[in-house]
């Protein structure tokens, strides 16, 4: 059979649309709350639940899951609303947190009077991460006054849940003063995308062989021939041609938790490395002894972790409310640290270690 050269300049492009867009629903110092839209499935999810009074109904009834670092109320005084506005809506909910976080789910659901509604119209299926790293979980409804107990699943810290269009989501246990709080890591992969104009400039007819050409591209057996629509092609032309791949990207988000070796250590293990991060930045360098007070990060504690994750888009909020009208100046101080800073590597490790032992004087 005569193979088909293409001829084609390179490997794989690359198409640079970010799978998610995030917003810091209240701003850099307002209660922790983000908003993440997952663009391939148009659904969202959020990353705590304090005051949402700022995002829209339309917006509100796109998140499918909620992933909650800890119950301090500027964390989670937001679950009120999103349940107000989904019982009418009979959606059902997902939820993470920490130890403990079943309960505090059931305790607010049970702190309201349910009598109108119907069998089942609330269902919310409820995950807490424990201090061994173990997933429990509980579906609480209306229909058995959510009374359902807490049981044990497979499922492990550093693998949560896999959404529909791939993604998944981990989380690291922090010390935050002697109780957990959870930090979250949501990875959306690679995808290929089939253009659909090269296939007619080729002539060629949709069919089984772009599904093989596309295992063949994703787990880079990208030599050799392939037969598409009857006619023979060298594999990595052909993919160069009409195969496009959209990048992976990975968003961490951290709030509240101390400055640590141990902390620090969690992180890495649990994570590795990631593109995107999004962290509290909540006192400024100078005040570090507050930050230690509060186990709260400074924003050079924030830049030093983002470094040692690998991020390269950096974002900061969780300011704390001493700064009056000058929220701007820490999150601008983070950003220049962040920016001076190396990359992970020994360099970094030395400023990572004088910082620690900065804390413990
Ligand atoms: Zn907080
Ligand atoms: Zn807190």
């Amino acid at each position: 059979m005569i193979v088909f050269p293409l001829f084609a300049i390179g490997v794989l492009s690359f198409m640079s649309d970010k799978p998610f867009d995030f917003r810091l629903i209240n701003g850099l110092q307002g209660d922790p709350a983000v908003f993440v839209l997952l663009k391939r499935m148009g659904e969202a999810l959020l990353f705590d639940l304090g005051v949402i009074e700022n995002l829209g109904h339309r917006d509100m009834l796109r998140v499918r899951h909620v992933f909650v670092s800890h119950a301090h109320m500027d964390h989670f005084v937001g679950f009120d609303r999103l349940l107000r506005v989904n019982v009418p809506h009979r959606r059902q909910l997902t939820l993470f947190g920490p130890e403990d976080f079943i309960e505090r789910v059931r305790c607010k659901l049970n702190s309201y009077t349910w009598n109108l509604i119907d069998p089942d119209q609330i269902r919310f299926h409820v995950y807490e991460v424990r201090g061994d790293g173990s997933v429990w979980t509980a579906s609480l409804t209306n229909t058995d006054k959510f009374s359902a107990p807490a049981t044990r699943t497979d499922l492990k810290h550093h693998h949560l849940v896999t959404l529909r269009d791939g993604s998944q989501v981990a989380a690291a246990l922090m010390d935050h003063k002697g109780i957990p709080s959870v930090s979250y890591k949501l990875e959306a992969p690679a995808i290929l995308k089939v253009r659909t104009e090269k296939l007619k400039a080729l002539q060629l007819k949709a069919g089984p062989w772009l599904g093989d050409l596309q295992y063949r591209v994703r787990t880079g057996q990208a030599e050799g021939t392939i037969e598409a629509d009857g006619r023979m092609f060298p594999i990595d032309e052909l993919a160069a041609e009409i195969i496009t791949q959209q990048r992976g990207r990975s968003l961490v988000y951290l709030t509240d938790l101390s400055f640590s070796a141990r902390n620090l250590e969690a992180l890495r293990k649990a994570f590795g490395q990631a593109s995107d991060g999004i962290s509290e930045s909540s006192f400024a360098d100078e005040d570090r002894s507050r930050a230690v007070d509060k186990a709260h990060l400074t924003s050079r504690q924030s830049a030093l972790i983002a470094r040692s994750l690998g991020i390269q888009h950096f974002h900061v909020f969780h300011v704390s409310g001493i700064y009056g009208q000058g929220p701007q100046q820490v999150a601008e101080e983070a950003r220049n640290f962040f920016h001076s800073l190396p990359g992970p590597g020994p360099e970094l490790d030395q400023e990572i270690q004088i910082e620690l032992s900065r804390v413990l004087s």
